[in-house]
């Protein structure tokens, strides 16, 4: 089974790199009642919700980026299959110019360290937003929190470090490298952002986790997964960017996609569907 699929435009190669993925447990999302998850999953054909951890690898003459890292060891053996990938790519690690986190979750930070506290990406700058960054290093947001998510918290913060000074942060919107620039994506996470590229005519946004649940969410933009952080503006920033990719046509991707996609969001009856480019 292929983890890749390019698509070229301009003077950028994208390549959508298949991590793994699993079976999410009812409970992730908590507002919707059995009845009707189980029709929305009836509707899409399936009989369990599904959801890919999805990496983004951009190339523009000396750059090689990678938007993400996928899951590495923490979500079981169903995950973590970035290093075949990136081989089957015929991308080298130590080649890569630039790492991107689109925020700091482990199924985005997972495949960036070795098990002994290494940088996967030798080379690599190492890129957030600042309000991201500045979330998960201030203790205050963390006082009462979870044991999940303080653990969650120090493995991310774990990643940051064994990057050292080569970790750079940039503002909404900031430039990654010529042509690529960050989207604020806010709710998911504080400083969720996701990648956008124009050239040659095509508009590309590589929307990260506005989605968690294809299945679920483009019929019914209006649910969340348990993951976002604030349900409100997520729900928000879902419903904004699902109308602005559709109405605009731009190509997109995303970390949560099923089968590689890359492909174009349109209006359906209440909510959105997708087509393959
Ligand atoms: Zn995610």
């Amino acid at each position: 089974m292929s983890r890749i699929a390019k698509r070229s435009f301009g003077e950028f190669e994208i390549t959508v790199i298949n991590d793994g993925g699993l079976e999410f447990p009812s409970h992730v999302f908590p507002d919707v009642e059995e009845n009707r998850l189980n029709g929305l999953l009836t509707d899409s054909g399936k009989t369990a919700i599904e959801t890919s951890f999805n990496v983004l690898h951009i190339r523009a003459g000396e750059e090689s980026i990678l938007v993400d890292t996928g899951a590495g060891a923490h979500f079981g053996p169903t995950a973590g299959f970035l290093q075949q990938a990136l081989s089957e790519a015929a991308i080298h690690p130590e080649d890569v110019s630039r790492v991107v986190f689109t925020h700091l979750h482990p199924d985005h930070f997972g495949g960036s360290m070795t098990d002994d506290g290494h940088p996967v990406f030798a080379n690599a700058e190492l890129i957030l937003t600042e309000t991201e960054r500045r979330f998960w290093t201030d203790d205050a947001n963390f006082s009462g929190a979870d044991a999940n998510t303080i653990e969650w918290r120090r493995m991310g913060l774990d990643a940051l470090e064994c990057y050292g000074d080569r970790v750079s942060t940039k503002g909404a919107g900031g430039e990654v490298a010529p042509g690529v620039h960050l989207v604020d994506l806010p709710g998911h996470t504080k400083g969720h952002a996701g990648i956008r590229i124009d050239s040659g005519g095509t508009q590309f946004i590589y929307a990260a986790d506005i989605l968690h649940a294809q299945d679920l969410q483009l019929a019914d933009p209006n649910l969340c997964a348990a993951f976002d952080a604030d349900k409100d503006q997520a729900r928000a920033t879902r419903n904004r960017t699902l109308d602005m990719l559709a109405t605009d046509g731009i190509l997109i991707s995303g970390a949560h996609f099923l089968d590689r996609f890359i492909g174009y969001v349109e209006h359906a009856a209440g909510g959105y569907r997708i087509t393959p480019a």
